[in-house]
């Protein structure tokens, strides 16, 4: 019964799991809803004030309101509501790298509990669909999996939506975000992407792992709404600057 077996083993590995701390493994004497120890938990805080509401960005005074960036007050985003985390650095930073090389099963267990915790605490309407942040099929054959969709699972399972992990395409290759300034990135994946299916009417939920200038969620915005789309929403774990 090898089989039996196994799924023995898998039981007492999470078993022994639930009680040592997701993030750092330090031995939990009380672990709480869900298996973080106090300092982990404190580093990975979601963000609850001192941002903007329309981006995300966040302020330096985290217990400041949240209000418009200047930037949103001049050029409204392209979507409607905004859900995230908190400010892509530290501990949050390390879990997201991590979780991309090593895909852990605590470590996605935690990914999956921050994003409910952002959902519940955006308090978003419930979209109709749920759609990663698409990758060209030959990036995903090199990574081996696209993060986005990734998340969007886990998403969709907290939201109770299965995702349309193709809802979206890349419709052309770009050049690698991170090697260009702002409006570089802007004019890099403006028009990169395209509706893969009738989105006409819907409430569509995009989904990313990090938003840096808002140039990848802008232009997969817009192809939603060229697609008809009746309302854009956006959700990430990570805020960069
Ligand atoms: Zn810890
Ligand atoms: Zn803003």
């Amino acid at each position: 019964m090898v089989g039996a077996g196994l799924a023995r083993g898998l039981a007492a590995v999470l078993h022994a799991a639930g009680r040592r701390c997701q993030f750092c493994a330090a031995v939990l004497e009380h672990a709480g809803d869900f298996p973080l120890c106090p300092a982990c938990r404190a580093l990975l805080a979601p963000r609850v004030g001192g941002y903007c509401p329309d981006c995300g960005i966040c302020y330096e005074d985290s217990a400041a309101p949240a209000y418009s960036c200047l930037a949103c007050r001049l050029g409204k985003p392209p979507w409607s509501g905004v859900a995230f985390h908190g400010p892509y650095s530290g501990a949050l930073r390390d879990l997201i790298h991590q979780y991309k090389f090593n895909h852990d099963h605590g470590l996605g267990l935690l990914l999956r509990d921050l994003i409910r915790q952002a959902w519940d605490r955006h308090r978003l309407p419930r979209p109709d669909c749920v759609v990663p942040v698409p990758m060209l099929p030959a990036r995903v054959l090199d990574r081996g999996f696209n993060q986005s969709a990734e998340l969007a699972c886990m998403l969709g399972k907290v939201i109770g939506i299965a995702p349309l992990l193709r809802g979206l395409c890349k419709i052309r290759d770009t050049r690698a975000q991170s090697s260009l300034g702002r409006a570089e990135r802007h004019r890099n994946v403006a028009g990169a992407f395209e509706a893969a299916m009738n989105l006409s009417g819907r409430h569509v939920l995009l989904v990313d792992d990090v938003m840096t200038t808002g140039a990848t969620l802008t232009a997969c915005a817009k192809a939603c709404l060229a697609a008809k789309a009746r309302r854009v929403d956006i959700f990430f774990l990570g805020r960069a600057v």
